[in-house]
């Protein structure tokens, strides 16, 4: 692995040292740079086992390869056909992984197709398809040949957009959307010089950087309740400010709860703790692990503090959860019964927590603030639970 990360910059300094007279005769031409900057993408998503980010790969390769050859009209209009089709595919239908053979298919159906369409009857068939023919009228569009295209583009983009701002945020699915927004852009300015260069090497950019966010992601975010986990806070606790305090927070008797309810519902009830602590003002959550959480607080004041650990407590304490009660069933039996008739309702239960806080002191360790805010938890629950200890 260390190795793979060094190489690039051995067989740069080999060449540039030993045969400098070897760079002149490799200019970085158009389809350098664009193969350049798909294959980092590609290395990446396949370094890091991001199959359904892979296929954006060859998505790019295989377009921008026709996009350099198109000679023809028809292909030329074809491929923005090709492209809106395909990338809606490719970011909405569940798409297999390239470990499958249907993956691999697609690698290769994704390279290829955009190449078959230099092929002109193929090209032809896909270009009647061309919104152009049908949005305006012929003379309009020998008058204003770039008018249709600019609207069909602004059509579909703005349905597209406004589909991620309503129901996904994703930076991925964004980058998606740019990367393919670029490629239609492509067409409006096809004869500047390096246009596809440039193209390429902003859509390759914006898929690794959404790359590169998911991957924070996984490493930093606890993906069951949305917040920051420990590895995050751990960090955030080593250069914690002067004037600080930090909390720990458990959930009272969850044992019991997930025994009652059923382990589905606990999680529910942790997704919506979570939402719950990261709407409070003034903190900063985190899961620190199972059923305890971690604040942190950018001030010292005892009297402050007090306040907004109570209102914690309090907005915990008084949120009518809302779970969906699948009925758990007791006996085998019944359960039997009921998983016939499926009977889901809405139901109201409470939980509540227990507090313990501390501010920094001079020269406080993570573990050692950890440590004091955790004493003061264990007070907290041997106190009789639902409490704020604050020493
Ligand atoms: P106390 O008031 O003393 O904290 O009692 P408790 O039952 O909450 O304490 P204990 O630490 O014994 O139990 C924690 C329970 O939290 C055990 C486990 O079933 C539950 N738990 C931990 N992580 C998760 C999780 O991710 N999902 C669910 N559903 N339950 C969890
Ligand atoms: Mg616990
Ligand atoms: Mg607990």
């Amino acid at each position: 692995m260390a190795l793979l990360a060094v190489l690039p910059a051995l067989v740069w300094l080999f060449v540039g040292c030993l045969f400098p007279h070897w760079l002149p005769a490799l200019p970085l031409s158009t389809v350098q740079v664009v193969s350049g900057a798909i294959g980092v993408f590609l290395l990446l998503t396949l370094f890091f086992r991001q199959w359904r980010w892979t296929h954006w790969a060859p998505w790019l390769a295989g377009n921008a390869g026709a996009f350099y050859l198109a000679e023809q009209s028809d292909t030329v209009n074809a491929l923005p056909i090709w492209w809106v089709l395909s990338s809606l595919w490719l970011s909405f239908a569940p798409v297999p992984s390239l470990r499958t053979w249907s993956g691999k298919g697609l690698f290769i159906l994704l390279l290829g197709l955009p190449l078959g369409l230099l092929w002109p009857p193929l090209g032809a068939g896909i270009a009647a398809l061309n919104p152009s023919h049908w949005l305006m009228t012929a003379t309009l569009r020998d008058d204003y040949p770039q008018l249709a295209y600019g609207l069909f583009v602004l059509a579909i983009a703005g349905t597209w957009a406004t589909f991620l701002m309503y129901q996904v945020s994703a930076a991925y699915r964004w980058a998606q959307w740019a990367a393919w927004l670029v490629m239609m852009a492509l067409l409006l300015t096809g004869s500047a010089p390096d246009a596809l260069s440039w193209t390429v090497i902003v859509a390759a950019t914006g898929l690794i950087v959404a790359l590169a966010d998911q991957l924070l992601r996984l490493a930093y975010i606890d993906e069951l309740t949305g917040l920051p986990q420990r590895r995050a806070l751990m960090s955030q606790l080593q250069h914690l400010k002067r004037r600080s305090a930090v909390c720990m927070l458990d959930v009272d008797h969850f044992k019991k709860f997930n025994d009652k309810y059923g382990h589905d519902v606990g999680d529910q009830v942790l997704r919506l703790l979570g939402r719950i602590l990261a709407e409070q003002k003034g903190l900063k959550a985190y899961r620190y692990g199972g059923e305890e959480f971690t604040l942190v607080f950018a001030h010292n004041e005892q009297a402050r503090l007090k306040t907004q650990l109570e209102e914690v407590r309090k907005a915990v304490a008084s949120y009518p959860l809302s779970i969906r009660d699948a009925s758990r069933p007791k006996r085998g039996n019944e359960g039997k019964q009921q998983r016939g008739q499926s009977k889901v309702q809405n139901k109201h239960v409470k939980v509540t927590i227990s507090l313990g806080a501390t501010v920094r002191a001079k020269n406080d360790t993570a573990e050692a603030i950890l440590k004091r805010a955790d004493e003061n938890l264990y007070s907290a629950k041997k106190a009789g639970r639902n409490r704020v200890v604050l020493r």
